[in-house]
């Protein structure tokens, strides 16, 4: 991993449509909640805890906007908990059909997947969303370093199978080793144009 990028935590927005200033590149974070959203966010950064206001009880229904030098991270609540109320799961399934059909300046979506495991079923609706959307999107495979070398090669083809993406639309990361970290800021920031 190489040195930090200076980012700024610009609130938390229960508006999906809430329109940031200046205008930048915008992605969408989105994953399974558990999937490591935060540490990869933290390391994407390089910095730690930055990210540690997304997990906060208390807003699971909210937008978490950071501000980054080239783009604007929109960081969505984890989605598949179990624990959160029926109106918390319909609050933030709102929040977030709204953030990806709705939002006029979204660039794209970051959406974070277990490498270890096959989609589960509330991420096939979440393919399905995001297919008919038509939304660019970047499949982030977290957690890798938990995997064998030739494991990770296997579990990339299989994931990119199950999702009927292609291999390259996919990215092997590790929050914690920072394996596939450079090469995600380097997607993230050429996706995100000059
Ligand atoms: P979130 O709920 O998606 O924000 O997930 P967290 O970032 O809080 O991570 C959930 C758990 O997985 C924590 O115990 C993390 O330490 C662990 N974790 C997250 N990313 C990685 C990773 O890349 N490798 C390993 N080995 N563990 C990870």
């Amino acid at each position: 991993m190489t040195g930090s990028l200076p980012v700024e935590f610009v609130g938390s927005y229960p508006d999906p449509l809430v329109p940031l200033h200046p205008s930048r590149a915008e992605f969408a974070l989105l994953g399974r909640s558990n999937v490591g959203k935060s540490t990869l966010l933290n390391a994407l950064v390089g910095r730690r805890s930055v990210a540690r206001v997304s997990a906060d009880p208390g807003k699971t229904t909210l937008m978490n906007v950071f501000r980054l030098p080239a783009c604007y991270l929109l960081d969505l609540p984890g989605y598949g908990y179990a624990r959160r109320s029926r109106t918390a799961r319909a609050d933030f399934r709102r929040l977030l059909e709204a953030v990806v059909r709705q939002r006029p300046t979204l660039t794209g979506i970051v959406w974070l997947l277990d490498v270890r495991h096959p989609p589960s079923r509330e991420d096939f609706a979440i393919r399905n969303l995001l297919g008919r959307t038509g939304r660019p999107v970047l499949a982030v495979l977290t957690k890798a370093d938990k995997l064998s070398r030739e494991r990770r090669v296997t579990a990339l083809a299989d994931r990119a199978g199950e999702l009927g993406l292609p291999a390259d639309q996919l990215i092997l990361t590790s929050g914690t080793t920072g394996l596939g970290i450079e090469d995600l800021r380097r997607s993230v920031l050429a996706a995100a144009g000059p």
